[in-house]
């Protein structure tokens, strides 16, 4: 009893001294939080993505991923801006994920464009005879029936707007082991704390898990609070929000990334409306503002969040 206590007491503490040491380092490195965004334009090369009548998903995303650079550089002038690519060439998720990793980034965010399938409706234009052979009691014997002749129609489905994805990380262990690597590149960094201090940050299991786990919960927070924030600004310019959802599906780089980070889904290049949108120069711009906007506003409350706990 006693004993555990001692293990206890002993691990909150080494917890405390790590807590404190990573917000100290936080805030020294770290003082305006978001230092550098990694922006991934969907698709690419010998992936399209998505079709739209005239224009493709990938194309779509990298124009306005490269105008999103260029506005949050303009607006955010102290943040740093890095593409995972500027032309149209693939990379895979996992060279996505790498590089993002190897930037450092401190938010990564995809820009994708949806797409819905058209819904079939068929009518009945006319008959005519078909004939058909059938086996009875052993005996072949040819058989002239009616059918019918249809028409088939394709209609472009109607689903429209913007949502913002990030990854459901209740279900997935996997966040837990990114999330790991970049706990170890903290307790490389804690020079302030002595060899036998991290030795024994180290050996703690215990607080490592706590460490990993509030790191894990951090970037979730995090990635989910600029979500609602992206969805929200949407609202406001006039587009039709989805709203900002979970999933894990299809979007396993935000999870291999060890940083805060969302999907936005841009329009519907299914939508005749929304590809024109996707296009045209005053949707880029609209789209690239508001994805500024919820940045900016992200910004200055981790700043605010910061000042707040320094106090
Ligand atoms: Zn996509």
């Amino acid at each position: 009893m006693k004993q555990n206590r001692l293990i206890l007491a002993f691990t909150l503490t080494l917890f405390s001294l790590f807590i404190g040491e990573f917000n100290g380092l936080y805030a020294q490195n770290n003082p305006k939080t978001l230092k550098r965004i990694i922006i991934d334009p969907g698709h690419g090369g010998t992936d399209p993505g998505a079709n739209g009548r005239y224009s493709t998903e990938a194309a779509v995303s990298l124009a306005i991923s490269t105008k999103l650079a260029d506005f949050i550089r303009e607006s955010i002038p102290d943040v740093e801006v890095v593409l995972t690519r500027t032309t149209d060439i693939f990379n895979s998720v996992v060279e996505k994920a790498k590089i993002a990793n190897a930037a450092k980034g401190d938010l990564f965010i995809c820009i994708h464009t949806n797409s819905a399938d058209p819904s079939r409706s068929r009518e009945i234009v006319g008959h005519t005879n078909k004939t058909y052979t059938v086996k009875k009691n052993g005996k072949k014997r040819k058989v002239t029936r009616q059918v019918p002749l249809y028409k088939v129609t394709y209609t472009p489905s109607t689903a429209r707007g913007t949502e913002t994805f990030i990854y459901n990380v209740v279900k997935s262990d996997q966040r837990k082991d990114m999330a790991g690597e970049a706990v170890d590149d903290v307790v490389e960094k804690l020079d302030s704390v002595s060899e036998k201090q991290i030795k024994e940050i180290e050996a703690a299991d215990p607080t490592r898990s706590m460490m990993i786990s509030l790191l894990t919960q951090q970037y979730f927070q995090r990635a989910a609070s600029l979500a609602l924030t992206i969805e929200e600004e949407f609202k406001s310019a006039g587009r039709l929000s989805r709203e900002a959802k979970q999933r894990q599906k299809g979007i396993w780089v935000l999870a291999a990334v060890q940083m805060p980070a969302v999907l936005v889904e841009t329009g519907f290049i299914s939508n005749p409306e929304d590809e024109d949108y996707l296009n045209s120069e005053e949707g880029q711009d609209q789209i690239c503002e508001v994805i500024t906007k919820s940045i900016k506003r992200y910004k200055n409350s981790l700043e605010n969040q910061i000042k707040t706990n320094a106090n």
